[in-house]
């Protein structure tokens, strides 16, 4: 669904992805993890086409979006979900979820999928008139799930959603992301968390500075003496 290959991106002077290659399947779940500073926002930030890559290719369903605009790409389903703080705040719940379902050109469905979305956020619908600012931060992770969930991704990007958020609200938060790949939507997420992370994931890359340095199915990675000492503590 989703095929990366040799990709690098400079920031000036600082190359902070180094020709890395990995693939997303429809369906599945993948995870990339790895230190603060790995090039994880970055790989997404240029996925969705936010950042411009120095070389290396991207194809999406078939067609090559490595120039494509960010619009373009969100038209097509691929939808990032920023770091969990990142609603308009000023909005409230209601206006945010709205803005998720604004590009879409199937309106007479956007009632039915914000019913969907009341149902899997109930707190949502508690605070639909509520200013997005005030919202807790793992209300505003919800929040930033459902606006993304608004504009009908195929491929949803998962910018760190375990981000500030207590124990409570991640292992909630990771069962809804369960709950959203079984139904339909593929899903490539990004974590410091690597114990959750793996837990869900089908498949995991490990990237360390720019690089991808290992690769296996999630179960196997949770194991792995590597991933074990660098991430896991054990
Ligand atoms: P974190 O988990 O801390 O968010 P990350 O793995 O997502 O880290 P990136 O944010 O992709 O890492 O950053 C990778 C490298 O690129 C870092 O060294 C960072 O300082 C640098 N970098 C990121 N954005 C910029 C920018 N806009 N300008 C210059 N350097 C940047």
């Amino acid at each position: 669904m989703l095929k990366v290959t040799d990709l690098s991106v400079n920031y000036d002077m600082i190359q902070a992805v180094k020709n890395i290659s990995f693939e997303v399947n429809e369906g599945e779940i993948v995870t990339l993890i790895g230190a603060n500073g790995a090039g994880k926002s970055t790989i997404l930030r240029t996925i969705s086409g936010l950042v411009r890559s120095g070389s290396g290719d991207m194809t999406y369903r078939g067609k090559d979006i490595t120039k494509a605009a960010p619009q373009k790409i969100v038209e097509q389903g691929l939808i990032q979900v920023p770091e969990g703080r990142h609603v308009f705040k000023g909005l409230t719940v209601q206006e945010n979820l709205d803005l998720g379902s604004f590009t879409r050109k199937d309106k007479e469905n956007v009632n039915a999928d914000l019913d969907h979305v009341f149902e899997r956020f109930p707190i949502l619908a508690e605070r639909k008139k509520q200013d997005a600012a005030t919202l807790s931060g793992g209300e505003q992770q919800m929040l930033a799930m459902g606006r993304a969930l608004m504009s009908k991704p195929k491929l949803l990007l998962l910018d760190e959603p375990s981000m500030g958020l207590a124990p409570i609200f991640i292992k909630e938060i990771f069962r809804i992301i369960e709950d959203i790949n079984k139904q339909g939507t593929t899903i490539l997420l990004i974590e410091q968390n690597a114990n959750v992370a793996l837990q869900v994931a089908d498949r995991g890359y490990v990237l360390e500075t720019g690089k991808i340095v290992l690769t296996d199915t999630g179960k196997n990675l949770l194991k792995s003496d590597a991933v074990q000492k660098a991430y896991l503590g054990g």
